[in-house]
């Protein structure tokens, strides 16, 4: 007897609900690695990507965890890269783009330094930050120091909540407006590498690279307007599998284009929730990947099974 023409990942069925961006309090997420996969699974989720940003440390400890549950596990990094084009005006711009990897290969040296440094500069971008500002708030590098002390990641969040801690600020957001680029206290992530190199990076390390909510948040061509064909197409050429088309920060319009390109280059795309936990909107399961979409992943990567 045939097998059924069921596409099947690793025993789920073609009806398994997938969701391949989720993140911990190993870098800004809320709750710990196996809180987020007890949360997806009463999300009603059958498999969970957990994609820390530039980080492995929650892997095990989710592994473990969906493998109680009964989910599917893929371990996946949000990996932070820099991109640099120049727009439709003849406007040279610089800006970050999120990679996600899937199933890369930890211990791979080069992707290891890459993480490593990573992590350490973002150390030193905070210093930098915290010190601008200290020459204008009664803030000091200890007050921050004293946030992460509390298991805080190194990131930008950790100085606005020193800065609430003071007395100075009484929620978040005001914050991210003082420090974006273009102001006296902004200081960019320097130990960061660029798209392209990262893409192959994750490639040599085994994983599947695809871009993370492309153009999110109105930053990119709004309707009408030309889309940046030829970066993407640089990205494609070095190795990138799909892109995150379908997530809540990417506009109709880039979604149906991203659809259309990857189409035509036999890429896929992917749906998910970039879930943070309970603090912000996001939520688990609110945007789904195919199953035979994984499966690809999965056949690139070379992994029989979750
Ligand atoms: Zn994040
Ligand atoms: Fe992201
Ligand atoms: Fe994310």
């Amino acid at each position: 007897m045939q097998e059924s023409a069921q596409v099947r990942v690793a025993g789920f069925s073609t009806l398994a609900k997938i969701d391949l961006h989720t993140h911990s309090l190993k870098s800004d997420g809320r709750g710990s690695p196996r809180q987020v996969m007890q949360e997806a699974k009463a999300a009603g989720l059958d498999i969970v990507a957990l994609t820390d940003h530039d980080t492995v440390a929650g892997w095990d400890e989710a592994r473990a965890a969906a493998r109680e549950l009964g989910l599917g596990f893929v371990p996946g990094i949000e990996v932070t890269t820099r991109s640099a084009e120049t727009d439709s005006h003849g406007v040279a711009r610089r800006f970050t783009t999120h990679l996600l990897a899937y199933f890369p290969d930890p211990t791979e040296p080069n992707l290891r330094a890459v993480l490593d440094e990573s992590v350490a500069s973002r150390l030193t971008r905070l210093k930098a930050i915290t010190d601008r500002l200290a020459e204008d708030f009664d803030l000091t590098w200890d007050h921050v120091l004293e946030v992460l002390s509390d298991g805080k990641v190194a990131g930008r969040p950790a100085i606005a909540d020193a800065m609430i801690r003071r007395g100075l600020l009484e929620t978040r957001d005001p914050f991210f407006n003082l420090v974006r680029p273009g102001t006296k206290y902004y200081e960019p992530n320097r130990g960061v590498p660029n798209t392209i190199d990262a893409i192959r990076l994750i490639r040599g390390a085994g994983g599947v690279p695809v871009i993370a909510h492309p153009m999110a948040r109105g930053n990119g061509p709004q309707p009408g307007e030309p889309m940046p064909r030829a970066g993407f197409e640089a990205m494609i050429e070095a190795g990138l599998a799909g892109f995150e088309a379908h997530h809540r920060d990417v506009a109709p319009h880039v979604s149906e284009w991203l659809q259309q390109l990857a189409f035509e280059h036999d890429l896929f795309v992917t749906g998910s929730s970039d879930y943070h936990g309970t603090g912000k909107q996001n939520r688990l399961g609110e945007h789904l990947t195919d199953v035979s979409v994984l499966q690809k992943i999965m056949d690139q990567a070379g992994v029989a099974e979750l």
